[in-house]
């Protein structure tokens, strides 16, 4: 868990974060370079999660030695199926990053959105949902090994 509190912004308490893949973790089906150490060295502060629809079928392999929980979902209905996922986990307590328009209600919905604009860029509508805008999926994930990081970005 991190605990943060932001002036102006609250008190983060998060204990769960929940992934994007295609786009945000990974490009053309395959982790993006940088993201397996990183994973490996939060998985002792956040309980992870990979949302997905799996559209190259290759997160199950991709992510087999990654301690994060795979939920691949149906083709219908992403945007609400990603949301409800944050929702029963508890959204207070989520960080929520991705980059595509159905990401925006899990954006939204988390206590702490983060879209990353890679690759493939990112939808003006998850841009609009997140707290936070960067670049790559390392600089995410770096944001909340190095939380603190968050204050300068969100203090009012
Ligand atoms: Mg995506």
């Amino acid at each position: 868990m991190f605990d943060l509190t932001i002036p102006g912004f609250g008190r983060l308490e998060i204990t769960d974060a929940v992934f994007d893949y295609n786009g945000t973790l990974a490009a053309d089906g395959l982790l993006l370079e940088g993201v397996h150490e990183r994973i490996r060295r939060l998985r002792s502060e956040l309980r992870m999660h990979v949302v997905t629809a799996d559209t190259f079928g290759s997160a199950a392999r991709e992510l087999q030695r990654l301690p994060c929980a795979l939920v691949i979902l149906d083709a219908e209905n992403q945007a609400e199926a990603k949301r409800d996922f944050v929702q029963g986990l508890g959204a207070a307590h989520v960080v929520a990053i991705g980059n595509g328009r159905n990401d925006r209600m899990m954006l939204k919905t988390a206590a702490l959105g983060i879209t990353v604009c890679g690759i493939e860029g990112a939808a003006p509508e998850a841009a609009e949902a997140a707290d936070v805008v960067v670049h790559h999926i390392v600089d995410a994930l770096d944001l909340l090994l190095h939380p603190k990081r968050l204050l300068a970005t969100l203090r009012a």
